[in-house]
């Protein structure tokens, strides 16, 4: 891969400081997740909190889960975000506390808004399979929407958009090309998955306003020139009205896009909020019980929110 584009600067685009299209892969890091995944985290990263909406961005896998827990995660609290989970193998069985029990399986959405207050925990099922592989993303919502009612919401029938030329393009979230998810959004925006069939070579209809990412999710391919390898992330900026993909191999990506949000926004362990008062609030009502209701069934203990950092937060745009 090349590394011709690892400069984490800031692209300003959209607003006034409007840019064309860039070609920045992100540097990602390695997480623990629970007690038995790591999690390859692209967004935030050194250089760059936001790609459109899309303000949180794991992939893990594809890992051989036989005869291990595979994924655990316990109950947790979640505001000011949508969960998007996507899955190209293996299942994951989410729980929370509107009372929701639904195993998410490959190419099927799983769209958690969490709006004011919500928890959820997220475990491979008794009997999983043997490979885990997928993508765990959260979309900030938009000031005046962030108090919104939780809901859970789950689609396994979802556009597929024929891009020619080998390319196929599964609208997850949001709308391209015209194809329009059934999930509920907040704000323009797109995640879609991509399946680059061997001998790939496209061109992908995108909105100029939009800023963009491609994640690779599996095989090599070619997004806009710059080869990928499984769990790089591509930052686009904005400005195209295609996207070039090749691929010599079977090959597939995750495109998230949206227009570029302009609101600053403040991140800390599962909340989104606006102000310090607003993170601390939430963290107390989780540590007190209040607010978030409880996620019946999970086999264990709730997770503990961690201490507040020393230093004050402040929120931020979505470049640093
Ligand atoms: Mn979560």
């Amino acid at each position: 891969m090349s590394n011709l584009d690892l400069r984490p600067a800031p692209h300003p685009c959209g607003g006034n400081g409007r840019t064309g299209p860039v070609r920045d892969v992100q540097p990602g890091k390695q997480v623990p997740l629970g007690e038995s995944t790591v999690v390859r985290r692209l967004l935030p990263n050194l250089g760059r909190r936001m790609v459109g909406a899309w303000c949180f961005v794991d992939h893990y896998g594809p890992d051989d889960i036989a005869g291990e827990p595979g994924m655990q995660v316990p109950p947790h609290p979640h505001t000011g975000l949508q969960t998007v989970s996507w899955l190209r193998e293996g299942e994951v069985l989410h729980r929370d506390s509107l009372g929701s029990l639904q195993t998410v399986r490959p190419r099927e959405l799983g769209l958690m808004t969490s709006g004011r207050a919500i928890a959820h925990s997220e475990e491979s099922p008794a009997g999983h399979g043997r490979l885990l592989h997928g993508a765990q993303l959260w979309v900030a919502l938009p000031a005046e929407r962030r108090d919104t009612a939780p809901a859970f919401e789950h689609h396994a029938d979802l556009p597929v958009i024929d891009g020619g030329g080998g390319l196929s393009a599964t609208v997850v979230l949001g709308e391209l090309a015209g194809a329009v998810s059934p999930g509920t959004t907040y704000s323009p925006l797109v995640g879609a998955d991509l399946t680059l069939a061997a001998g790939t070579d496209a061109r992908l209809p995108v909105e100029a306003d939009f800023e963009y990412a491609a994640l690779a999710i599996s095989g090599e391919s070619e997004v806009d020139g710059v080869r990928l390898a499984p769990g790089a992330l591509l930052y686009l900026g904005c400005g195209r009205t295609e996207l070039p993909l090749r691929a010599d191999s079977d090959s597939s990506l995750m495109l998230l896009g949206g227009e570029p949000f302009e609101e600053k926004i403040l991140m800390w362990w599962n909340f989104v909020g606006r102000s310090q008062e607003d993170i601390e609030k939430a963290r107390e009502d989780w540590m007190t019980g209040t607010r978030f209701g409880e996620v019946h069934g999970y086999d264990g203990e709730r997770l503990r929110a961690p201490a507040l950092p020393a230093v004050p937060m402040k929120p931020r745009g979505r470049v640093h």
